[in-house]
């Protein structure tokens, strides 16, 4: 039912601040001598999509034909296992940046199926949360990324609803905790602190 290491997946709609939140993560593991790796599963994807000439950037992964993304899902939760055994060993945390819904060009997709958790064997998934006007207001400010096709506040709102419960179905199969955290306005280290706090009880 488990890796050796501790696996926390951390999911949330794109722009809550998930990468922002887990750089914070690793200051704190850093600071206390807690071993963490951290796995972005759509740098994966990009990787690999790049390589076969699919795309030019991160957001145009989730617009490919369907069969596509599913290969991508696939192949990239293997090799994030593959990884995490060789560099983690027997002890420390496992961090995998990634989402628990995606807004595919077909309609909503699970970003945890069956297949993906058959191999990251969670202990905890956790949600990040902010309002929906708040990371409207984070994509807008983002010029990094593309996420206008989330659909602004209320593309937010729905989405989010929807990640949550696909969040806790994706805990029914290997008996993952759920955490919910709220991605306060300026305060990202707050909710790593949170994350962190609950982890160490895993
Ligand atoms: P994606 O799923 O698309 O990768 P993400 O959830 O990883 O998105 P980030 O890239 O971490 O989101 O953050 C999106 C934007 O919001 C960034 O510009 C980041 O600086 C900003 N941001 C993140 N957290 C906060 C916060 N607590 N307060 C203010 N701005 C924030
Ligand atoms: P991110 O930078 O986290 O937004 O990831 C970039 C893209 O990778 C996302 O928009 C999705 O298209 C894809 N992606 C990330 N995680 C998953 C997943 N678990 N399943 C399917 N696609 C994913
Ligand atoms: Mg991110």
């Amino acid at each position: 039912m488990r890796h050796p290491f501790r696996v926390v997946i951390v999911t949330g709609v794109p722009g809550v601040g998930k990468t922002t939140v887990i750089n914070e993560l690793i200051k704190i593991a850093n600071s206390t001598g807690v071993k963490l790796m951290v796995s972005n599963y759509g740098t994966y994807m990009l990787n690999t999509a790049i390589e076969e000439g699919l795309v030019r950037d991160r957001d145009e992964i989730r617009k490919l034909p369907l069969r596509k993304q599913l290969e991508l899902q696939r192949i990239t939760a293997r090799k994030i296992i593959e990884d995490a055994s060789k560099e983690l060993g027997s002890e420390g945390y496992l961090i995998v940046d990634t989402h628990a819904l995606v807004r595919t060009v077909a309609g909503y997709w699970p970003g945890l199926p069956r297949h993906v958790l058959d191999e990251l064997k969670p202990d905890m998934i956790a949600v990040i949360e902010a309002s929906p006007e708040e990371i409207a207001s984070r994509q807008a400010r983002d010029k990094s990324r593309k996420r206008s096709d989330i659909g602004g506040v209320e593309g937010v709102r729905r989405l989010m609803d929807n990640a949550r419960s696909a969040s806790i179905a994706s805990a029914v199969f290997y008996a993952s905790t759920v955490a919910i955290i709220e991605n306060r306005e300026g305060e990202p280290e707050i909710a790593a602190r949170e994350l962190f706090n609950l982890m160490l009880n895993l």
